[in-house]
């Protein structure tokens, strides 16, 4: 290190080095023990503007700029830290106390952390005159520290979190998926027959085993999860922001197949293949120990159904996820094999009983099962993204309808589509969309789109784009299941909605239920208020009927009208009007 003074951040007034509250010998003093350690000097006058520092604090700092005085060493303090950093110095600078502090400096400015210490110079009479600091360069020692708490926290074969680091993340992990409402699995990976590999082949090519298992697992998980090595050929994953048990069983077919590759160690090629077991919260606890325990008795079972497969801990869930599966291969091929059908649910005016439009339900025509209805396969499509070309089919069929029906005489009917809101996420719905009335031929007006309250609360830049470009060209949008979703109405305001539909939990309970009524009304109310018109859906009797008529309900939908039907109108074209209505 160069015993030469350095001009650091100083105007040329007061001259360089001059420093009136550090006698002169004292700064050659600090020359002499920066040549023996590294160490920054440097002295500020009494408002804490650096005056002189040596060309140690140079070389820690990187090049100081030298136009301004006060934009001196604090300037290469990280940014992150800068502000904290100049409130603190500034405070002992008012005050005349000491300051003491670690801190980081701007990237490629010299050292990456400095401890830095100063101390208030006084005159005779007490006063503040200036002060006097050094500087050592931290990052060696701030390197090791984070190497220890790396290695306090991870496993030193694998790199991977160990037990404890795995235990703060299930922490954190069942905090987020309470907000959500998702899942959180913790999957129990068991290297089968571990311990023959390690006697036979030896501790260093178990060592491999180990290693090359944490890299496939680690390319089987997506970022936010976590991967642990808890021990021996023992590995925890914790799966977050799951929705339902079968996406947790998919992840564990991708394990065992990941793993069950060959591979080779020492020129041995070893096929491999590990069992796990899962448990999942909240359903089977809401605690590491609970949670590892019920795995573990999962792994074991896994273990004594012959290895190389995996099992829940719950029973239910294991049927659940077997379901679930099947569903999800049955339906990849359902759409080409043509066995969806649309069934149309007429909407009437409750003033006249006419018909204004339909509704559009799907269902499957699963051939062992017979007909499945929405609720036994719409969540595992959404899940598995399946519900992006089951949703287009359904729009392209729909409209295929309309026009259909259009053509054979009928009356304007509007169609409805439900929609999901993986559809607005994974797919591109307003083409999709825009695709099925070129197609049809119908006019934008007639077609429908239902969405939820909740697709329309969380919703993004893109739902608000998509929704904007379709009620643009006429498509019009109605919220169902109004209600049941949130009481915050503002979205109300944002979207270009022109229907709610009242959700059948609230209409079916009119009969029984005081506050049902309550609810209808003030939605009807509201409905009217905001210029939107109202269906009520589930009517199923005719004093329900008579309660909207009160109301002056516009819409209704129900089974006292009519159920969904495959084509719910008569050869003639005109609407099935059932005997009941008739009365009214
Ligand atoms: P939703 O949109 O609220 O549809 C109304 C549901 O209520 C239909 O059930 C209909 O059959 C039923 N319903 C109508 N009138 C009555 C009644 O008087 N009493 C009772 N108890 N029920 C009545 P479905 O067809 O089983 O459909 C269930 C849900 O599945 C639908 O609820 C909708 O959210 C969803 N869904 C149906 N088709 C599609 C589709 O093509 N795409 C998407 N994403 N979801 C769909
Ligand atoms: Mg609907
Ligand atoms: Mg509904």
């Amino acid at each position: 290190m160069s015993g030469e003074q350095t001009p650091i951040a100083v105007s040329a007034d007061p001259p360089v080095c001059s420093l009136p509250m550090v006698p002169g010998g004292r700064c050659r003093l600090f020359e002499a023990w920066a040549q023996l350690i590294p160490v920054g000097l440097f002295a500020t006058d009494a408002a804490g503007v650096c005056r002189y520092a040596n060309p140690a604090m140079l070389g820690l700092l990187g090049e100081v700029p030298v136009s301004s005085p006060v934009r001196d060493w604090l300037g290469q303090v990280h940014v992150e830290e800068r502000g904290s950093v100049v409130a603190e110095w500034s405070q002992a600078v008012s005050r005349g106390e000491p300051f003491r502090r670690e801190f980081r400096l701007e990237e490629g400015k010299g050292a990456a952390w400095v401890h830095c210490h100063a101390f208030p110079l006084r005159d005779h009479d007490g006063a503040v005159s200036g002060f006097v600091g050094a500087v050592v360069d931290a990052t060696e020692r701030r390197d090791t520290q984070a190497r220890l708490d790396f290695l306090a926290y991870h496993d030193a074969l694998t790199g991977l979190p160990n037990r404890d680091l795995a235990r703060d993340r299930l922490r954190q992990a069942m905090s987020f998926a309470a907000r959500g409402g998702f899942l959180v699995a913790l999957l129990l990976v068991d290297i089968d027959h571990f311990k023959m590999i390690n006697e036979s082949l030896g501790h260093s090519a178990g060592d491999a085993v180990l290693i090359a298992a944490a890299d496939r697992l680690r390319r089987c998980v997506r970022e936010a999860d976590t991967i642990s090595r808890l021990g021996g050929d023992e590995f925890l994953l914790i799966l977050t922001d799951l929705r339902a048990s079968d996406a947790v069983a998919t992840a564990a077919a991708k394990i065992l197949q990941a793993l069950s590759e060959p591979l080779t160690i020492d020129g041995h090629e070893l096929g491999g293949s590990v069992s796990i077991g899962i448990s999942v919260h909240p359903e089977d606890g809401s605690d590491f120990d609970t949670l590892l325990g019920k795995a573990d008795t999962a792994l074991y079972q896994a273990k004594a159904a012959g290895r190389n497969t995996y099992r829940f801990y719950a029973e239910q869930m294991n049927a659940d996820a077997l379901r679930n599966l099947e569903i999800r291969s049955q339906l990849r091929w359902a759409l080409a094999r043509g066995e969806f059908e649309l069934h149309y649910q007429p909407v009437a005016s409750v003033a006249d009983g006419s018909v204004v439009g339909v509704e559009a339900l799907i269902r499957w025509n699963h051939p062992e099962r017979g007909l499945v209805y929405p609720d036994g396969f719409i969540p595992v499509a959404e899940e598995s993204g399946l519900i992006v070309p089951v949703g287009e089919w359904v729009l392209q069929e729909a409209c295929r309808q309309a026009a259909e029906w259009r053509r054979q005489g009928m009356a304007r009917l509007f169609v409805a589509v439900n929609l999901s809101e993986v559809q607005f996420r994974r797919g591109d719905i307003a083409s999709s969309v825009i695709a099925a009335l070129a197609d049809s031929g119908i006019e934008p007006g007639l077609l429908e789109l239902e969405l939820t309250e909740s697709m329309l609360i969380g919703s993004d830049a893109r739902v608000l784009s998509a929704i904007d470009r379709l009620a643009g060209l006429g498509v019009r949008f109605s919220i169902d299941d109004f209600g049941t979703g949130y009481s915050n109405l503002a979205y109300l305001k944002r979207f270009q909605v022109h229907k709610l539909k009242i959700d059948r939990s609230f209409v079916g309970g009119l009969g029984q239920s005081g506050s049902d009524a309550a609810i209808v009304r003030a939605i009807i109310q509201m409905a009217r208020a905001l210029n939107l018109e109202v269906v009520a859906e589930g009517v199923e009797d005719r004093r329900t009927l008579e309660f909207l008529r009160e109301q002056e309900c516009d819409l209704m939908q129900g089974y006292y009208f009519s159920k969904p039907l495959r084509n719910p109108f008569k050869m003639d074209g005109r609407p099935l009007r059932p005997e009941a209505w008739a009365g009214l």
